[in-house]
């Protein structure tokens, strides 16, 4: 059955486009694994897209194909979101390996400001001594003692640090800092972790070296945030395109939603901003009467199975896919 739907002009006339995030340096998988598959996963997907023979293309060129009705059988485009230091260390030597092309949304804030995510990094130190319960705490404005339990214990502790940061307007620096002082609280080497760059992104000088080597680098805002505001969402678009043109030396065009979230009135905005396409979380496969502000993608994780995954490459997974719209914000599993 899955050849059929493979070799069907259903099928040709549709591209798969892959969404992946972070690739593990260590255990980043297990903190969150919607978030991070392991090295050895993402080669065995590559190694299914080159076995099967599937038309793997560049984003742009895809699209453009898709529009003129011209897509080559069994086409995919691969895509990475963020631009996180890891795609620089693990996944681009296993794409390079397979020769496949790959356009990157980098968003560039904290690609200039050389520290760790904030909101990511403070969760992942709480998951590293999870199970506990911890004595501390008010010196970092969350309630004593730290309950870290529960995902959702330790979620509860992110979102205050992150709502106080935002309450006192905290710089990047200061906001740096509170990890520092977490990390010490917690017992865990700030140290170790922030030289193997986990949870960073990606500095110009790589961008601009991956670039070289014929990888695609694309929008996805400054600091990874859609404003509902006009003005302000409208220079998220200015300040990411102007940043990756400096450091790229080509306009980018397409568009990835942060987080997958989207509003009607978004659509409109990123016409003006001459955005040619814009991509979401939502599952699915897109033909040619999708909006191409509106393209859905399939966000592969570890949590898929080889044989889901190949579903989804010969296009019966969105037959079956129940739940085809992507959460909008990140909630955390129950316990
Ligand atoms: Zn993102």
């Amino acid at each position: 059955m899955f050849r059929v739907v493979r070799d069907s002009r259903w099928r040709r006339q549709r591209l798969l486009i892959l969404c992946y995030h972070g690739i593990a340096q260590e255990d980043e998988h297990e903190w969150r694994p919607a978030l991070f598959m392991p090295p050895g996963i993402l080669d065995e997907r590559l190694e299914i897209l080159k076995r099967g023979r599937y038309n793997v293309i560049g984003l742009g060129e895809g699209l453009e194909k898709l529009r003129c009705g011209s897509l080559p059988p069994r086409s995919v485009a691969i895509t990475f979101d963020d631009g996180c230091y890891d795609f620089y260390s693990q996944a681009y030597p296993l794409l390079r390996k397979y020769g496949f092309p790959v356009t990157v949304y980098q968003t560039t804030y904290y690609s200039d400001y050389q520290k760790p995510i904030f909101n990511l990094f403070c969760s992942y130190l709480l998951w590293k001594r999870r199970g506990e319960v911890l004595n501390q705490g008010f010196e970092l404005g969350v309630e004593s003692p730290m309950d870290l339990r529960s995902e959702a214990s330790r979620h509860q502790i992110v979102l205050k640090l992150v709502k106080g940061s935002e309450a006192e307007h905290l710089t990047g620096a200061e906001k740096n800092e509170i990890t520092t002082r977490l990390a010490a609280l917690l017992g865990i080497d700030y140290d170790r972790l922030t030289a193997k760059r986990i949870l960073q992104l990606m500095t110009a000088q790589e961008i601009a070296e991956l670039a070289r080597r014929g990888v695609d680098f694309q929008l996805h805002t400054h600091r990874h945030r859609t404003p509902e505001q006009e003005d302000l969402f409208r220079k998220e678009i200015d300040d990411n395109r102007n940043r990756l043109q400096q450091i790229v030396g080509s306009t980018a065009t397409h568009f990835c939603y942060p987080s997958g979230v989207y509003r009607a009135q978004f659509l409109g905005w990123l016409r003006e901003e001459q955005v040619v396409s814009a991509t979401t979380c939502d599952a699915g496969l897109a033909s040619a009467e999708t909006d191409p502000l509106l393209l859905p993608r399939l966000v592969d994780t570890s949590a898929r199975s080889a044989l889901e995954f190949r579903s989804w490459l010969d296009g019966i997974g969105s037959v079956l896919a129940l739940q085809k719209t992507a959460p909008q914000r990140y909630v955390p599993p129950p316990d």
